[in-house]
């Protein structure tokens, strides 16, 4: 199959042919029609990642396709299934995925990372049965593969670690794929959102998304322009830069009793160590919160929405490309520029 390869961190991806993927007895193979490139791909070829331990590598985790081939103990999928496929493989069997938090297994696989991922032609997923999910016929492949990673993590985010609810103020810090994804999601919710950012295209969007204030942090002082908007301070504020300085600005945003929601993942080597202003926190009862990815059993309610149009993640697909242009995506994240998501559907 042709994929595009990462032979050496922060080189350009090489496009060849690979072997095709083997099946498991418990896996099976799909043949992907869209895989979107997200910022941990680029944390992945930057060398961030520390499961990453060789080469030959495939990135990619937030794909869609059609099912090719089932393993011989797969008893919820055949062949020509569409399904989508949740970044956070989890084992099926630890006290966690049995109490339905998937996203936190004990043998927590992220594909992509841990296993070969998406920008190929096909891939193979294991324990199939627990780990994939079937596609709506009116949700299209480039929508579906949006919401892999980034839409999925922000509605884990927001509905279930956030606990949003109708009519609160949601600060949303960092406006790239899951900044956006989160304010299209806290703004369905009902929250009343401000979406802060440096770049004022990236802005801009989070405002066609549905927010109704927006603060350009490189202008003015963040947390202070928030609770001026807010008259006191967010209920809710999403990190979703992985950031010291971002992290501090939105928890400093909050209003008593409020929750931070900690989505961006840290590119510091030290595991994102970072100050935390205890005075602040404790005056404030306020919630410091982690959230990562997205548990199975919840990715059918979002679905529900998609389909019914309450959420649109394909809204975020602002380009298509080949497997030969991931690097230029990658190149872009260097500086943090483009806007939205991009959705490969070349291969
Ligand atoms: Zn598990
Ligand atoms: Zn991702």
């Amino acid at each position: 199959m042709r994929a595009a390869v990462l032979e050496a961190f922060n080189e350009p991806l090489v496009v060849r042919e690979i072997a095709d993927p083997t099946l498991t007895p418990d896996g099976v193979i799909i043949k992907l029609e869209a895989t979107g490139v997200c910022r941990s791909d680029w944390h992945g070829w930057t060398g961030h990642m520390s499961m990453i331990q060789s080469f030959p590598h495939i990135l990619g985790h937030e794909m869609s396709g059609v099912v090719e081939e089932v393993g011989k103990n797969i008893r919820n999928f055949k062949k020509g299934d569409r399904v989508i496929v949740p970044f956070n493989i989890g084992d099926g069997v630890c006290p966690h995925c049995v109490a339905g938090h998937h996203n936190v297994c004990d043998n927590l696989k992220l594909v992509g990372f841990d296993l070969n991922g998406g920008f190929a032609q096909y891939i193979h997923i294991g324990e199939a049965d627990q780990n994939l999910m079937h596609l709506p016929e009116n949700i299209d492949f480039v929508e579906a593969s949006a919401m892999g990673c980034r839409f999925m993590t922000a509605y884990h985010g927001v509905i279930t670690q956030g606990n949003v609810r109708p009519g609160e103020w949601v600060a949303v810090y960092g406006v790239g794929g899951v900044g956006l994804s989160a304010v299209q999601i806290a703004a369905a919710a009902g929250a009343n959102v401000i979406a802060v950012d440096i770049a004022d295209d990236k802005l801009a969007f989070a405002k066609e998304l549905g927010a109704v204030a927006v603060v350009n942090s490189k202008q003015v002082n963040a947390p202070e322009a928030v609770r001026e908007i807010t008259k006191g301070g967010a209920n809710i504020s999403i990190e979703a830069l992985g950031i010291q300085e971002t992290f501090l600005n939105a928890l400093l945003s909050l209003t008593k009793r409020g929750r931070h929601v900690q989505i961006g993942m840290s590119s510091n080597p030290n595991g994102g160590l970072t100050s935390v202003p205890i005075n602040f926190l404790l005056r404030q009862e306020a919630q410091i919160i982690g959230s990562i990815g997205m548990p199975l059993p919840e990715f059918s309610t979002m679905l529900r929405l998609v389909e019914s149009g309450h959420l649109a993640p394909g809204k975020l697909v602002t380009k298509t490309i080949s497997l030969e242009e991931i690097h230029a995506s990658f190149e872009e994240m260097n500086t943090y520029a483009g806007v939205g998501v991009t959705v490969i559907n070349k291969f």
